[in-house]
């Protein structure tokens, strides 16, 4: 085995990989980075009937938008397979899988099995029916002698199954996290190794390729303990020395069920979607099962590199708390400078409409130097940058066209709301320049002198400038707004509340 720290993530591509899925390349990842080893990336496309269209895709992608770069594996960031183990994708493994299995049946190991599926789910039915534990039950094995198997494997389909070890008493895994966990040899059935399409199951390719990649150790899921001993037997038949193996931690919803949908665990890429940063979600996946003690929650990249560490990994199943995610969203997005900000919005404003983004009336691509002076403007509340486009979208629009009813404030008259945004547009109009402080100066005092509370001017000037109850702050608003456009939509304002008492007292 390789002295250095070699890891490898490797998913199957029969889907969007999910944050399950990605917590494992993430634990890998930084078991690698903090060892200064490698880290693999190895495609498990054995089962060719699962295979999703686009799967691969989103993996890659998903690694790449965390920043999980790989060393060795398809598609490296330099482009080409980039390491000496390669390929890097099961399918094209198949000979090393031959020889494997060859081996295995030469050494008695294995034994080819031509039982239809009909026969086996015959068996299986009666197993149940006898409340026995399910598995083969050898028939090829005992049933058929070597001279015919032989024959007939030169002649029909089959699969090959392994030969579990009778003898040599329980099979014990050696688990880093969990210490050892003992298996009954009698419950595990001779499984199958060889399907008759030629392509190995994940068993053995999963041992062949942790061998020949010369992996140090295995971080996976905990689903995978159950595997374990028969690839612990494999190891052995094969005489090869297995790694280290550690199955982390389930990942559970609050209701402590395992993660699904249902608790929101979507695609990863769909956390991208919606507006969480990379470094919030690694830092949050990071705590899904280790922790540097009972209390640091936010880590760097480079903090996570520097202190991540087996040792710490728990066995008890983590919650994934959404709540949490979505604060330390927020958290990671009030610290990034203004124009970063304002960079990783853009995509957000710019998609369709349909999709989240800026009306579609607006014109693409977006000012990027205007979103820079507006982010300044949400950067405090915002938790998602998908929030943007919502918070945003009147910056872009044409004028704000309330109801008279919008703009008059609770506990205030129409005629108050009137004389008031009228005052207010007046005395704007003499103001020299249009700066926070200036509007400041000139609006705050105002309340008083018109017999309102502060909030019910303000609440007036905001639906008459924006259009909206809610919005940034104001006078900062106001002054992204511009001059022009904030004086035309006050005389709008005062027009449509004129209008509205004209319509009232007429007969
Ligand atoms: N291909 C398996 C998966 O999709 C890999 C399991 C393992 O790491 O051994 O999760």
């Amino acid at each position: 085995m390789a002295d250095t720290v070699r890891v490898r993530f490797a998913p199957s591509p029969t889907g969007e990989p999910h944050i399950g899925n990605i917590r494992t390349a993430l634990f890998n990842w930084l078991f690698a980075r903090h060892s200064g080893g490698s880290f693999v990336l190895r495609i498990e496309d054995t089962d060719q009937e699962r295979k999703v269209e686009g799967a691969l895709d989103s993996i890659l992608a998903s690694l790449r938008w965390l920043g999980l770069d790989w060393d060795e594996g398809p598609e490296s960031e330099n482009g080409g397979s980039n390491g000496d183990y390669g390929p890097y994708v099961q399918s094209e493994r198949l000979g090393l899988y031959r020889e494997a299995v060859d081996r295995l049946l030469a050494n008695g190991d294995a034994y080819p099995c031509f039982c239809s599926p009909e026969r086996l789910d015959a068996m299986r039915k009666e197993q149940q029916r006898n409340q026995q534990p399910p598995g083969y039950d050898r028939h090829c094995l005992t049933e058929l002698t070597s001279e015919e198997r032989e024959r007939r494997a030169g002649e029909e389909r089959h699969v090959v199954r392994f030969r579990i070890p009778t003898e040599g008493g329980t099979v014990v895994v050696n688990d880093y996290i969990r210490g050892d966990v003992a298996y009954e040899p009698a419950l595990i059935d001779d499984f199958v190794i060889l399907k008759s399409d030629g392509f190995p199951t994940y068993h053995l390719a999963n041992v062949v390729d942790d061998h020949f990649m010369q992996i140090t150790h295995v971080m996976r899921a905990e689903e995978w303990l159950p595997s374990a001993p028969r690839h612990v037997l494999l190891y052995r038949a094969l005489g090869w020395e297995p790694p280290v193996l550690a199955h982390l931690p389930m990942i559970l919803g609050p209701d402590r069920a395992k993660l699904s949908k249902r608790h929101g665990a979507t695609s990863t890429l769909e956390y991208k979607n919606s507006g969480y940063l990379p470094e919030a979600m690694t830092n949050f996946m990071a705590l899904l099962g280790w922790s540097l003690d009972d209390h640091t929650e936010v880590f760097s990249r480079d903090e996570l590199v520097e202190h991540f560490d087996l040792d710490r990994v728990g066995k008890a199943g983590a919650i994934f708390n959404a709540e949490k995610l979505t604060w330390m969203n927020g958290l990671y997005i009030r610290q990034l400078p203004a124009e970063e900000l304002a960079e990783r919005i853009l995509p957000f404003l710019e998609r369709p409409e349909a999709e989240g983004g800026l009306p579609d009336g607006v014109a693409r691509p977006v000012d990027a130097a205007y979103v820079a002076t507006l982010t300044p403007l949400i950067q405090e509340r915002l938790k998602r940058l998908d929030e943007a486009p919502g918070l945003l979208s009147f910056f872009f629009e044409g004028l704000p066209t309330p109801a008279a009813s919008d703009l008059v404030p609770k506990g205030v008259s129409p005629e108050q709301a009137t004389d008031a945004l009228a005052m207010v547009t007046d005395k704007l109009e003499a103001i020299g320049d249009w700066n926070e402080e200036a509007l400041e100066a000139t609006l705050r005092p105002m309340a008083e002198e018109l017999g309102l509370k502060t909030g019910q001017l303000f609440g007036a000037i905001r639906v008459a400038v924006t259009g909206r109850s809610v919005s940034p702050p104001l006078f900062e608003t106001m002054v992204a707004l511009g001059r022009e456009r904030c004086m035309d939509a006050l005389r709008n304002a005062v027009g449509t509340l004129g209008e509205s008492a004209a319509q009232a007292s007429s007969p």
